[in-house]
């Protein structure tokens, strides 16, 4: 029998993950496995900063395994605003989530990176050996620390205890129930919100910065499967990097386009040149993950778009679009 609690259960990749567990075939690679229980907590189940309400969450279900994905999330405006919420707050919550499990007895951890953790001056293609060699991007430089050290402490249980606690390396992510805030979300919900917004009001329709910067995203369904094959046949302490290939990379002007495609939006678009472009590129490589994974399908981008906005639209009123 085991327990699996995935903290930021409600999240964009909590939600992927609860999908993908309910509509898998039971039993099969991705789906419900017989004798499984799966516990979706979100914030209101326990505010993961601070060690006492952790406890009573671990204590009140007991994990056997955890998924630790709880984070205080944003994009590079977000980042760039809030350094230290973003480094104090997800020191508490990593530090109370890897003790808990530690003393209940966990067999298991994952918990959630990002390529953002990387060096800002480093030789490309990023992989799981290049975190700690240099500093990361100034724009997010309290996010990427806190979240670093996740590694640490993971090798840290490991060394001391023999734990098996260890860590994802997702990159730009996307999908139903994402953030959709137009301030300090990533790039495709903002713009997909800033999109819709400006077809429905005809107001301009911005996008930040040049429109050159390149990232590598992936599908938050694609990913949950990646972290439920992760659960289940992977056994190291060091991270794996949960991406589509390094020559996937797209342009933010892409990602406009395809946006504008799915919106069904008429007018043109510009750029805002005046605000930031975040690091030019950080492409990661997925050697590792598909050297132990074998054969994976990614959804193709503009499909997953098509959902995503589709999602968007149909769950407007209760998706988390910030301030309207
Ligand atoms: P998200 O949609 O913003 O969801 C965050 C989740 O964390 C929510 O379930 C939220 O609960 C929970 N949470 C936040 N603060 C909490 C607290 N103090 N106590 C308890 N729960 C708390 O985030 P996401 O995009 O799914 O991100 C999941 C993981 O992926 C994070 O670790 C993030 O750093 C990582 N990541 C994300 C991206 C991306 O592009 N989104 C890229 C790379 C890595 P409520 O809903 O109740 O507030
Ligand atoms: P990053 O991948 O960690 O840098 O985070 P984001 O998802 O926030 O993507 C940032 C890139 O998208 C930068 O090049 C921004 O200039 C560009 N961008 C364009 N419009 C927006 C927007 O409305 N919101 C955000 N977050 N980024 C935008």
């Amino acid at each position: 029998m085991s327990v699996i609690l995935v903290t930021g259960g409600s999240g964009l990749v909590g939600s992927a993950i609860k999908h993908v567990i309910e509509t898998e075939p039971e039993g099969s690679r991705f789906g419900k496995k017989p004798g499984e229980t799966w516990i979706f907590a979100r914030s209101s189940d326990g505010d993961l900063k601070d060690a006492a309400a952790t406890k009573a969450l671990f204590d009140k279900y007991k994990p056997t395994h955890v998924i630790h994905l709880a984070a205080l999330v944003g994009g590079l405006f977000g980042n760039m605003k809030y350094k230290l919420s973003f480094l104090r707050e997800n020191l508490l919550i990593n530090e109370n989530v890897l003790n808990a499990s530690h003393e209940g007895k966990a067999q298991k951890v994952i918990s959630c990176l990002s390529t953002c953790v990387f060096p800002d001056k480093v030789t490309y293609p990023l992989d799981e050996t290049k975190i700690h060699s240099g500093p990361p991007h100034e724009s997010n430089f309290g996010y990427a620390y806190a979240k670093r050290l996740v590694d640490v402490q993971n090798h840290a249980y490991n060394d001391q205890y023999g734990s098996n606690f260890t860590s994802a390396i997702p990159t730009n992510i996307f999908g139903p129930h994402d953030n959709f805030d137009l301030e300090v979300s990533h790039v495709i919900p903002a713009l997909i919100h800033k999109c819709y917004m400006a077809k429905k009001n005809g107001t301009p329709f911005v996008v930040a910065g040049t429109g050159k910067p390149l990232r590598q995203f992936i599908y938050s369904r694609d990913l949950a499967k990646l972290f439920i094959w992760q659960l289940r046949e992977y056994n190291e302490i060091d991270p794996v990097i949960l991406s589509v290939g390094e020559d996937e990379e797209i342009s933010i002007k892409e990602v406009a386009d395809s946006i504008v495609k799915a919106v069904g939006f008429e007018g043109e678009y510009t750029f805002d040149t005046s605000k930031a472009d975040g690091q030019f590129r950080k492409p990661a490589s997925n050697k590792k993950l598909l050297s132990l994974i074998g054969e994976f399908k990614f959804t193709p981008f503009d499909q997953a778009m098509d959902e995503t906005v589709a999602w968007f639209l149909q769950n407007y009123d209760t998706a988390r679009t910030g301030k309207k």
